[in-house]
């Protein structure tokens, strides 16, 4: 994995510093050092000398616009200032699309889905400070879309058994713990019945008390239908 010190990726460690700074509850030069460290530099002034070098050009005025907005980026956004450029923000770096065939943490539009989700939540006054153009162009969004579209299927698609099964979640019992495990279980057959749910359970080695609250279970569910 190559990584490029550009002005770009200094203006991005300096925001990624200020929500640190902010989550943490440090004082902004210990978050930009930690920052720095990260990325194999002694401290944030080393780190953003190298980053300023990169260019010919020293970089003056975009520093000096407290009010203007910062430019957001989403995993899989595409750099402004270099189209060939790309964010990956498991990495937080910009890299080319070759950087994404790597093995990362978690599939890329899922990323994509969790940062989007968090875009929309920010507090106003960091919402006021960023911006992403809704039209920003992003290496995942065919896969995103698929995601969705999985997972809105996956919703559709649930039993009546699991529907009921969600809402014991919370309940302080050996029918609770089972369905709060269930519900948990991304791999589970949501639109299962009885019968494929308990050789899903089988399948999974679990033991005679989890297959007594799955009976216990469907009886309560069926006197309730
Ligand atoms: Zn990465």
């Amino acid at each position: 994995m190559t990584m490029t010190f550009t002005p770009a990726l200094l203006e991005q460690a300096r925001r990624n510093a200020q929500r640190l700074a902010k989550a943490q509850n440090l004082k902004t030069f210990e978050a930009q050092n930690q920052i720095a460290q990260s990325k194999g530099f002694k401290n944030w002034s080393l780190f953003a000398k190298s980053c300023n070098a990169s260019t010919t050009p020293p970089a003056a005025a975009p520093m000096q616009q407290p009010a203007s907005k910062v430019r957001w980026y989403a995993h899989g956004d595409c750099q402004e200032e270099d189209r060939t450029l790309y964010y990956c923000s498991m990495c937080d770096i910009f890299a080319s699309p070759d950087h994404f065939a790597t093995q990362h943490r978690r599939s890329h539009a899922e990323q994509l889905q969790i940062k989007l989700q968090e875009y929309a939540k920010w507090p106003a006054d960091t919402a006021q400070r960023i911006y992403r153009p809704a039209d920003a162009y992003n290496l995942f969004a065919a896969e995103l879309a698929a995601l969705v579209a999985q997972q809105k299927a996956r919703v559709a698609s649930r039993s009546r058994f699991y529907r009921w099964l969600e809402k014991q979640a919370n309940r302080d019992d050996p029918v609770g713990d089972l369905a709060y495990d269930i519900t948990h279980d991304k791999g589970f057959p949501v639109e299962a019945s009885l019968r494929k749910t308990r050789s899903y359970l089988e399948s999974k080695w679990v033991s005679e008390a989890v297959m007594d609250a799955l009976a216990q279970a469907w009886l309560e569910f069926s006197a309730n239908k």
